[in-house]
């Protein structure tokens, strides 16, 4: 689709640093540099601080991970009362979500199940929070003990301190842009906010403004230097909650 609208793309080259240069922005990766008239941020989770510095406090990555089943035949569906393909999460703070995806290829189809990371993405402590996971799933499906979750996938959603996505021009940098901070929910809201941040960025006076609390400039985090500690601690007393 890019090809098609006739749009260059140049993959695995970060940006390292985004700088003015005669009312245009250079955008300075590592395999070269561009020079652009406008610019949108759209890293999300795996935003840099410093890229722009406007960033430096305003974002929380955080892990997420899912299993995914292999092929479910009828009876095991029936064996633990699932018939549904309903979107599904628990009312926990730090919830799980779960689905039975579509049977696309008539092999059967697989239930989905995912809640939040841990801290760390180094191996060992990953490894723990998917073993985490696994004993979940086998507590709210107890009938699917024995199925194999060959499937596992992790990554960075991305939070702000108002908890909302933001939308909209980057201040003090004329022409950029950003939209960012799903909270883990960026396939759907992202690919929309994608059209209207497009109109914008494209100067459409007539496109229909985004909802209040996306405009909201993301206020820094008190104390960012300490974000992931204080993300530890809300984890530990939300997790007290739950219970
Ligand atoms: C395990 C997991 C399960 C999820 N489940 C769901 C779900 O069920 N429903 C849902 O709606 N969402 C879900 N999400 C969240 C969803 O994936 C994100 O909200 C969505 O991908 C955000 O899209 P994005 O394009 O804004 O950012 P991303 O997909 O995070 O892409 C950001 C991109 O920016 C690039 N980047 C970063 N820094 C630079 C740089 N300096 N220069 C150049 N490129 C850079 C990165 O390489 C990356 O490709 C899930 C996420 C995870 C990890």
């Amino acid at each position: 689709m890019k090809a098609n609208a006739g749009i260059s793309g140049f993959g695995e080259s970060a940006v390292r640093r985004i700088r003015s240069e005669g009312g245009k922005w250079r955008l300075e990766c590592t395999t070269g540099s561009i020079v652009a008239r406008k610019v949108l941020i759209a890293t999300n989770g795996y935003s840099s601080e410093d890229v722009p510095d406007w960033l430096a406090g305003r974002l929380l990555p955080v892990l997420t991970q899912i299993i995914v089943t292999r092929p479910l035949t009828r009876q095991e569906l029936d064996e633990q009362g699932w018939t549904s393909f309903q979107m599904c999460y628990d009312t926990r703070h730090l919830l799980h979500y779960f689905r039975l995806m579509p049977d696309i290829n008539g092999e059967g189809p697989r239930m989905l199940f995912g809640m939040r990371g841990g801290l760390s993405a180094k191996t060992a402590p990953q490894m723990r929070m998917h073993m985490a996971l696994r004993r979940d799933f086998e507590r709210f499906f107890p009938a699917w003990r024995h199925v194999e979750t060959p499937h596992y996938w992790s990554g960075l959603a991305c939070l702000s301190s108002s908890l909302s996505p933001y939308a909209g021009p980057v201040p003090g940098m004329d022409n950029v842009y950003a939209a960012l901070a799903w909270h883990g929910n960026g396939v759907a809201l992202g690919s929309h906010t994608g059209r209207r941040i497009a109109a914008m960025v494209a100067g459409d006076q007539g496109a229909p403004s985004l909802p209040a609390p996306m405009r909201q400039i993301p206020r820094r985090f008190p104390f960012p230097p300490f974000r992931r500690i204080g993300l530890a601690g809300a984890y530990r007393w939300l997790a007290l909650v739950d219970r």
